[in-house]
């Protein structure tokens, strides 16, 4: 028996090891894979509710890796978060996102480009200067840029996050709370965090028709929000019922897959910009 737990732990250890030596490699290929355009932006469509239209899209980063195929952003955004690189990728993402917005502002102005960034960037005043400079430098106005950042980390060390987001906002750009209703978000920590948007988790918007409590959960979400003069977006809409309920409820703006799925910029391009222009 003390043979075979032995057997397990070496198996177990070879296992762990192949993880590690995992995550050592992608950290490595990081710089090659963002030169040679394996790590690459899709956008994802948000439509604005009340007005029927377009309202903008979020990037959501890809990385096509040459031997393991697509690599999921949930899976090696915690590596170079863990790591400290996750700097590098945002960046990148924010100048691709902002170069494509560019181009699809000046066939329909005014849209809306969300970009994710990590709640950790917060403490990283380099960071955010950078990030602050290239959105003043692109062609679009600071208004039309929204920084999502996930509610768990910007609870920690709420001084200095706070500083961070009202240096973003006193640029102009825009700030979204995201995944809303995971983390331990009260009304009060609510009203202390300087945002404009609040962007509730798809875990409670999925099952929206289904599920009693996530309904009620949403509803009073967009009716807090509003009286605290925030924007709603849901995330996770996969139905028209889904949909139509959000309406109702007097949501802002809706994204999810019956919308669109995140697409190539190219097809945004195709099926959203030159299609509505058109
Ligand atoms: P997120 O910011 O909450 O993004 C929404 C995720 O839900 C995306 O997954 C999107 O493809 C997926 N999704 C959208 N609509 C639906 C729907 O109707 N149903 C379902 N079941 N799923 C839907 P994705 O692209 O795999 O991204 C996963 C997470 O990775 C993102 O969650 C975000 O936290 C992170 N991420 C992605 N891109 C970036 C990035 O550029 N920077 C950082 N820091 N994080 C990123
Ligand atoms: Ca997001
Ligand atoms: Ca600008
Ligand atoms: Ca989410």
């Amino acid at each position: 028996h003390a043979k075979e737990t032995g057997r397990r732990w070496a198996w177990h250890d070879a296992e762990v090891d192949t993880a590690i030596s995992r995550k050592q490699n992608l950290l490595a290929e990081l710089d090659t894979a963002l030169e040679k355009g394996q790590i690459w932006t899709v956008y994802q469509p948000k439509w604005d509710i009340p007005l029927d239209r377009l309202d903008g899209a979020e990037a959501l980063v890809r990385w096509t890796h040459p031997e393991r195929g697509n690599i999921s952003p949930d899976i090696f955004i915690p590596i170079l978060e863990k790591a400290d690189r996750i700097a590098d990728l945002t960046l990148y993402v924010l100048d691709r996102a902002l170069r494509d917005f560019s181009r699809f502002d000046a066939e329909r102005p005014g849209l809306v480009c969300s970009v994710n960034i990590s709640a950790q960037l917060l403490h990283d005043p380099d960071f955010i200067n950078d990030a602050i400079a290239r959105v003043g430098l692109a062609s679009l106005d600071n208004s039309q840029v929204v920084f999502e950042v996930t509610e768990t980390a910007a609870l920690e060390d709420m001084e200095a996050s706070i500083a961070a987001l009202e240096k973003i906002r006193a640029a102009g750009i825009r700030i979204s709370i995201d995944d809303y209703g995971t983390g331990q978000s009260t009304m009060s920590y609510l009203q202390k965090l300087p945002v404009d948007e609040i962007k509730i988790d798809q875990s409670f918007v999925r099952t929206l028709t289904t599920d009693r409590a996530n309904a009620l959960m949403v509803r009073s979400t967009v009716e807090l929000a509003h009286g605290l003069g925030l924007k709603v977006v849901a995330e996770g809409i996969e139905d028209r019922e889904c949909m139509n309920q959000l309406r109702e409820y007097g949501c802002d703006v809706g994204q999810g897959w019956f919308v669109s799925k995140p697409v190539t910029a190219d097809s945004f391009n195709s099926r959203w910009i030159q299609a509505e222009a058109g």
